[in-house]
C-alpha cells in the first residue's frame, strides 16, 4: 500500500525518468572501461552495444603468452597482441583501492585471495562483473572496429558518410563563434563499421553440423553516440637513443615481455621506473647474468631498492649511447657490453579506427582537445573518451566517467558552452574523481580511499620488492574492510 508520499516520490521519479533521452551508443571495447561505460549508459536507459575484438572480457587482463612478431611493437603491420600482461604480474594497487566503486573486489574463496592479487584474479573479477550485471548479452565478441566517422545521411548507404573536410570547417566555425551554446543540441551522428571474425563464429556451428562459410562480416551500424573503450597499454613507447640503428644486441618492449628464462645469463638493461620496469628488473635479478636498471631520475641515496640488490642489480642514469661493438653507455659514464635493452618505457595512444576530419588529434602522447578528459568540445556529447588519464586508479575513474558520459547524453546533466569546454583545465587523480562525481550526483570519494592510496604509493617506491605482501596501514585496511563488505551486503 503506497501512502501519498510515496506516490508523489513515484511520480516524480517516472517524471524525471520520462524527460530522459534514451540513445543508441556504440562503446568499443569490454576491458574494465568498456564494461562499466555499458553498465552505466544501460542504467541511465540508453540503447548499448559493446564490440570486443577479442573472445571475452577483461582487455589487458586477459594474460596472453603469445608475442608479437616485432618484439619493439613499431611495425604498424605486425601481429598485435593486446595484453601487455607478463605471467607473474600481480596488482599494483590493493584490492579494496582497485574495484569499481560499487562493486568491490573482494578475496573469493578457492581464488587468489591476497591483497595485491595475481593478474587472473582481475580477469575473473571482470568476468564475473560483467555476469553480475547482465553485461555479456550486450557484447559483441570477435568484432573489431575498424572505422567510426561522422554521419549525416538519412539513410544507411555509404554514400552518406561524411568525407567532406568541409565539414570541420564548419564545426570549428559554429564552435569558435559559439552557436553551440546548448552543445547537446547539435545531432552529430557515427557510422562505426566493424569485422566480425567469422571463423571463430563459424567453429561454433561446426559443432551443429552447420555449413561453413568463413567470409568475415562486415557491417555500417549508425549510432547516436560512440564511447571509446579501446585501452591504451598495446601501442609500445619506445625510447630514442643515438646509435640504436647499428648496435647488434636485441631490444624488446615490455609489451612483448610474459617470462623471465629467456634472459637467462645475459647482460640486460632496463629503461624506465614505472611499475613494470621495476618488477621486471626484480624478476630478472634471479636469472640474468647482470640487470642494468636505468631511469631519468634516479635519486640513490634515497632509494632502498639500490642497496638490497647490490651486485645483481645496477642503477644509472639514462644511456647516453650505444656503439657498434654492443657497448651501452651511461649518462653516469658507466659503460658496460650488454646482450638486450627492455624498453619498459610506457605506451602511446591509438584510435586508428577514428576519424574525426582532425578535430580531435593524438600529438605528443595526448590526446586533445578534450573536455576532463572525456569529451572533444566540438564533438560533444556524441563522442566521448573512457580512461584516458594515467596517473590514477583506473577502475572508479573509469566508473565516474561512464556516469557523467551516460547522465549528459540522457540530458539529466548538461555540459558547458563549447567554448567554456575548449577553456578545459587539467586536473588530475581525486579531486577530479570528485569533480566527475559532482557532475552526476554521486558522493565524493571517501577519505580512506585517498590515505590508503598515498600510502600505497609511498611504500611500492620504497620497498619495490616487498610492498604486496607486507604493510602496516592496518587501520586504513580495517576502515576499508568494513566499508566494502557493508557495501556487498
Ligand atoms: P583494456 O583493458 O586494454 O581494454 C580495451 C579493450 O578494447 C580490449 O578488450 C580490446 O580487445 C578492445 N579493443 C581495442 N581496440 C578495439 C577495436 N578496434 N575494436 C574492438 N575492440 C577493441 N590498473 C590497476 O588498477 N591496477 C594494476 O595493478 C594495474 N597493473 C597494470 C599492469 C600492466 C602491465 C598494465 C599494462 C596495466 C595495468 N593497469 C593496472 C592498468 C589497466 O590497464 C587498467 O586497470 C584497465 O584494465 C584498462 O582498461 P581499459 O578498458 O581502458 O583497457
Amino acid at each position: 500500500n503506497l501512502n501519498g508520499e510515496d506516490e508523489l516520490q513515484m511520480a516524480i521519479g517516472s517524471d524525471k525518468n520520462a524527460t530522459k533521452q534514451s540513445c543508441k551508443v556504440a562503446v568499443i571495447g569490454a576491458g574494465a572501461a568498456g564494461l562499466v561505460a555499458a553498465r552505466e549508459l544501460q542504467r541511465e536507459g540508453h540503447e548499448v552495444v559493446v564490440y570486443e575484438e577479442g573472445e571475452k572480457v577483461g582487455g589487458v587482463w586477459l594474460y596472453n603468452s603469445d608475442v608479437e612478431d616485432d618484439p619493439l611493437g613499431l611495425d604498424p603491420n605486425r601481429c598485435s597482441v593486446h595484453s601487455s600482461m607478463y605471467a607473474s604480474l600481480r596488482t599494483n594497487l590493493p584490492r579494496e583501492l582497485m574495484g569499481y566503486l560499487d562493486y568491490p573486489f573482494l578475496p573469493r574463496e578457492g581464488r587468489d585471495v591476497r591483497r595485491f592479487p595475481r593478474h587472473e584474479e582481475v580477469a575473473s573479477y571482470l568476468q564475473d562483473f560483467a555476469e553480475e550485471f547482465n553485461l555479456l548479452l550486450l557484447v559483441k565478441f570477435c568484432t573489431k572496429v575498424e572505422y567510426v566517422g561522422i554521419y549525416r545521411g538519412d539513410g544507411n548507404t555509404e554514400a552518406d558518410i561524411v568525407n567532406d573536410s568541409s565539414f570541420k570547417q564548419q564545426l570549428l566555425r559554429e564552435g569558435c563563434e559559439d552557436l553551440r551554446e546548448d552543445s547537446a543540441n547539435l545531432e552529430t551522428r557515427w557510422v562505426v563499421r566493424t569485422r566480425e571474425r567469422r571463423q571463430a563464429v563459424e567453429k561454433e556451428r561446426d559443432v551443429l553440423n552447420f555449413a561453413t562459410g568463413c567470409e568475415d562480416q562486415v557491417t555500417d551500424v549508425i549510432f547516436d553516440a560512440v564511447v571509446i573503450c579501446n585501452g591504451h597499454y598495446s601501442q609500445p613507447r619506445v625510447a630514442w637513443i643515438p646509435g640504436l640503428e647499428k648496435w647488434p644486441g636485441k631490444q624488446m618492449h615490455s609489451h612483448n615481455y610474459r617470462i623471465a628464462e629467456p634472459f637467462r645469463d645475459k647482460v640486460v638493461v632496463v629503461i624506465g621506473n614505472g611499475p613494470s620496469g621495476i618488477d621486471i628488473s626484480l624478476e630478472l635479478i634471479s636469472v640474468a647474468k647482470e640487470v642494468h636498471f636505468c631511469a631519468k631520475k634516479w635519486d640513490l641515496s634515497k632509494d632502498l631498492f639500490w642497496p638490497l640488490h647490490e651486485g645483481k642489480l645496477q642503477c644509472h642514469l639514462l644511456v647516453e649511447l650505444v656503439t657498434e661493438d654492443g657497448t651501452v653507455h651511461f649518462q653516469d659514464g658507466i659503460s658496460c657490453h650488454v646482450d638486450v635493452i627492455l624498453h619498459c618505457t610506457g605506451y602511446l595512444y591509438s584510435f586508428p579506427f577514428l576519424d574525426t576530419h582532425g578535430i580531435v588529434t593524438v600529438e605528443n602522447s595526448a590526446v586533445g582537445p578534450l573536455f576532463e578528459h572525456v569529451f572533444p568540445p566540438l564533438l560533444a556529447p556524441s563522442l566521448s573518451f573512457v580512461g584516458l588519464p594515467f596517473k590514477v586508479v583506473p577502475f572508479p575513474l573509469f566508473e565516474l566517467q561512464s556516469k557523467w558520459i551516460a547522465c549528459i547524453l540522457s540530458k539529466s546533466s548538461s555540459l558547458p558552452s563549447t567554448k567554456d569546454m575548449m577553456a578545459d583545465v587539467q586536473s588530475f587523480e581525486f579531486e577530479y574523481d570528485n569533480w566527475l562525481a559532482a557532475q552526476c550526483g554521486s558522493e565524493p570519494i571517501e577519505s580512506w580511499r585517498i590515505k590508503m592510496y598515498k600510502v600505497a604509493q609511498k611504500i611500492r617506491k620504497l620497498y619495490p620488492d616487498s610492498y604486496r605482501d607486507i604493510w602496516d596501514d592496518y587501520d586504513l585496511l580495517d576502515e576499508a574492510q568494513s566499508y566494502l563488505l557493508k557495501l556487498k551486503t
